[in-house]
């Protein structure tokens, strides 16, 4: 079952659209069976509480089901290459705090780590008398999502092999759940999409380029979780540009925030958003040549996965040009069957994707973790 769902069920319940077995299985569009299933394992997580007997219908009179206790709360925090969006969702998945802070990935795990324990505590301190259920971490990088550790990221100096989801478990005392930033995102799409399965790419073009894949409605993180992962795939445009990864012609060399931002002589990828968002005309160009480029390599992953959708987030995505050439290249070089019913367009959860799919994250872990 996907794990938005989990996610899912709980906010129906908590806010009141769904009561019973019955309503999660027709508003979700799964087998009663599956439901059950799952709204058990959330009762024996302390999680949800089954009260009295409904009105009866007819037939057999319904359990009622409700949220346990106050609920609590989980938080979600997106970590980019300079700063950190975190969040905290009540179990019906209302966000009821948000900040951004400044945080630079390369100053090492147990630095970055640190300051974002700083902010958690301090949102604790602002939600004081409610449960913190849970913590969700995306990160812009390689993650083992089994482990909770960071495998070899480009960009993030003194990570490869920290096991982050254990460092925080400890410090914290709650079941904590970390991903790689896209995957992250397109968790956080899926539940504000709340369409059922559906099979998506979710493109996270930010200073990186990062692809979550959405198959079924389950983020889909492949035998070592690097699934999804375009920004290593060569591309002729990029010649012999030489790639953090240490090979060369890579789509990032092109393609990413970052190296458009140095090409056309921009601080970094915010102020290159700013410059083609005035119609700077260098700018403009050189963002929609690497959209070009993108759509690409995404016409291969396209035609070979059949989506329903490719959904752009991150900051180039709020660049119109950027979004019209990938879609041109999607179109251009797509078979005519996969593109039938393509829809190509910016991610509905805009920026609020990467905290909300890393609370998910987290909510779906709290009831992993008190199961075992
Ligand atoms: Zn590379």
């Amino acid at each position: 079952m996907p794990q938005a769902s989990t996610a899912e069920i709980l906010r129906l319940v908590s806010s009141g659209e769904a009561s019973s077995r019955t309503d999660l299985a027709r508003i979700l569009g799964l087998a009663r069976s599956t439901v059950s299933l799952r709204v058990q394992e959330l009762i024996d997580a302390g999680l949800l509480t089954e009260t009295g007997e409904g009105p009866s219908r007819g037939g057999r009179k319904p359990r009622v089901l409700k949220p346990a206790g106050d609920g609590g709360y989980v938080v979600g925090a997106d970590l980019g290459a300079q700063h950190v969006r975190l969040a905290a969702y009540d179990l019906r998945g209302e966000r009821l705090h948000l900040t951004e802070t400044e945080l630079d990935i390369t100053e090492g795990p147990e630095a970055c780590l640190t300051g974002l324990l700083e902010i958690v505590g301090d949102l604790t301190q602002i939600l004081a008398g409610q449960r913190l259920l849970g913590l969700g971490v995306g990160l812009p990088g390689p993650v083992n999502f089994e482990d909770g550790r960071v495998e070899r990221p480009a960009r993030m100096p003194g990570w490869h092999g920290f096991e982050v989801r254990d460092w925080l478990t400890e410090r914290l005392n709650i079941p904590v759940a970390v991903d790689n930033d896209a995957n992250v995102v397109a968790l956080g799409e899926l539940h504000t999409r709340n369409r059922g399965p559906e099979h998506l790419v979710v493109v996270k073009a930010g200073t990186g380029v990062g692809c979550g894949v959405i198959v079924s409605g389950v983020v889909h993180r492949g035998a070592n979780g690097v699934s999804g992962d375009v920004s290593h795939v060569r591309v002729q445009a990029a010649g012999e540009n030489l790639c953090a990864c240490g090979n060369t012609g890579c789509l990032e060399t092109i393609a990413s925030g970052a190296a458009i931002a140095r090409g056309v002589g921009a601080r970094d990828t915010r102020h290159l958003v700013e410059l083609a968002n005035d119609a700077e005309p260098q700018a403009t160009a050189a963002v929609r040549r690497a959209g070009g480029h993108l759509g690409e390599v995404l016409s291969t992953v396209v035609n070979f996965f059949n989506p329903h959708a490719v959904l752009l987030t991150g900051l180039l995505s709020s660049v119109e040009p950027y979004v019209a050439a990938v879609r041109g290249a999607l179109y251009e070089r797509c078979l005519p069957m996969a593109t039938q019913n393509l829809q190509v367009a910016v991610a509905q959860a805009g920026p609020d994707a990467g905290p909300l799919g890393a609370g998910m994250l987290a909510l779906h872990q709290v009831h992993r973790k008190e199961r075992n």
